[in-house]
């Protein structure tokens, strides 16, 4: 399996390259900006782009969307609960950070918890994680998860942006990572990866967090 990190944009997100070697089959997560460099790895990676996957709609995440799904003609994917939050992405952008980003599209197929996604030659399992943003998806692996501005390495994604919630955070950490294997990586929006045993055990924002299985 191919994965590639690159760290794009003013406030250094990770986009996800991921695919398969053999069938050449490739997918984007979380393209926050610079879709040249973005193109330009997954020419030489040799894949196509079959799909481009947005955790949430921070304009961070989804800055080179639209350059990308125009360059590709892959399909745009995101949480159906997060299109309010995509419809005013650059405009917060720029209201609140002065960063002009291309207007995100619509995107061509809206996600729900439970839906299951192949892509770059993977399966994955789509759950909802909304906290960090009302919409916010993780995507479950065999081994991985990518899970955007959930959990990062000893911290947690920010709950004061419009439609943050500090409880539905926590909850949606306990429901849905802190019931993967310890093993599991944990490829996020910002930082290092890490895994679910390292959060569970060195955390500071997860101690005392069972995990909530059931959902
Ligand atoms: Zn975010
Ligand atoms: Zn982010």
């Amino acid at each position: 399996m191919i994965l590639e990190t690159l760290q794009l944009g003013p406030v250094g997100t990770n986009a996800y390259i991921i695919g398969d070697q053999a069938s050449g089959a490739g997918a984007v997560i979380d393209p926050g900006d610079d879709a040249r460099r973005v193109l330009a790895e997954v020419r030489r990676l040799g894949l196509r782009v079959e799909a481009v996957v947005a955790t949430h709609a921070h304009f961070d995440h989804i800055g080179a969307v639209r350059p990308l799904v125009e360059g590709t003609g892959a399909p745009f994917l995101l949480h159906e609960a997060e299109l309010p939050a995509l419809e005013v992405a650059a405009e917060r952008a720029l209201v609140f950070f002065g960063i002009t980003v291309p207007r995100p599209p619509s995107p061509d197929r809206l996600l729900r918890e439970g839906d299951v996604l192949t892509l770059g030659g993977q399966v994955f399992r789509v759950v909802h994680t909304p906290g960090h943003s009302p919409g916010h998806l993780c995507l479950l692996g065999d081994g991985l998860a990518f899970v955007g501005d959930v959990v990062f390495q000893g911290s947690i994604g920010r709950t004061d942006m419009p439609g943050g919630d500090y409880d539905t955070l926590l909850q949606s950490i306990a429901r849905h990572i802190l019931t993967l294997p310890d093993e599991t990586v944990l490829y996020n929006g910002h930082g290092p990866a890490t895994t679910v045993g390292r959060e569970r055990r060195t955390n500071p924002f997860l101690v005392g967090l069972a995990p909530a299985p059931g959902s």
